[in-house]
């Protein structure tokens, strides 16, 4: 047990807002070294879970040593050369960046589509709707199950309490509310703590049931 360190997306590497890109400094307060991590998991390629993996300028990679796993889906969508011509142009450099590195890193492994183990304890959720191959990730160790929910749901206080709303950043709105409930409600059925992005810190907790869709609280520390 405990043979790997394993990160699961690397947040804005300090490249979006001024009051985010700590990720670093906390691994560190946390008493991890960066250079201790074996693997990434990447749930979707939105810059708050990519940039951290590139440096700002040059675009070096920042983890050249751990092996950064994807989703294919994922990859496929954005690596495609088709699509600039299919995508709004406020997501060109988005896509532009990826392709001008993941491609080329050696050390990006693809994960293919559908709900598959990755790692002893830790299986890929597929959870598509806010990007094409977003991702969760359920982690098990022994009775206690985490989900890892990604983007699934934006605001607890919004997108938990009213699964069937929808957020601006979701690709696919439908798939991505049909998910919603899904992983959700899978996050019930399991009992499992529930961890998500944006939901503020501490950001994992418990779900609970609450009229058509769930209340959210986390734990306290
Ligand atoms: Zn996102």
């Amino acid at each position: 047990m405990g043979q790997k360190n394993v990160l699961v997306d690397s947040g804005t590497g300090g490249q979006l807002s001024p009051d985010a890109g700590l990720m670093m400094k906390n691994l560190k307060a946390a008493g991890v070294d960066a250079k201790s991590i074996d693997t990434i998991l990447i749930s979707h390629f939105h810059p708050d879970h990519i940039f951290g993996l590139m440096a700002k300028d040059t675009n070096a990679p920042i983890f050249p040593d751990a092996e950064i796993m994807m989703p294919a889906r994922e990859y496929k969508f954005w690596t495609d050369p088709s699509i600039l011509s299919k995508l709004p142009k406020a997501f060109h450099g988005l896509a532009q960046r990826i392709q001008a590195t993941f491609p080329k890193w050696k050390n990006v492994t693809l994960f293919e589509e559908g709900e598959r183990d990755l790692l002893p304890g830790v299986r890929a959720l597929p959870a598509y709707g806010h990007t094409p191959g977003h991702t969760a990730f359920h982690i098990n160790s022994g009775k206690e199950q985490l989900i890892i929910a990604g983007d699934a749901a934006n605001l607890p206080a919004l997108f938990l309490k009213n699964p069937n709303w929808h957020l601006v950043f979701d690709g696919d709105p439908k798939a991505a509310q049909e998910t919603r409930v899904k992983l959700f409600n899978r996050v019930l059925e399991e009992n499992a703590v529930v961890a998500g992005y944006h939901f503020g810190f501490p950001n994992a907790g418990k779900l609970e049931k609450d009229g058509k869709g769930f209340a959210f609280s986390s734990f306290t520390g």
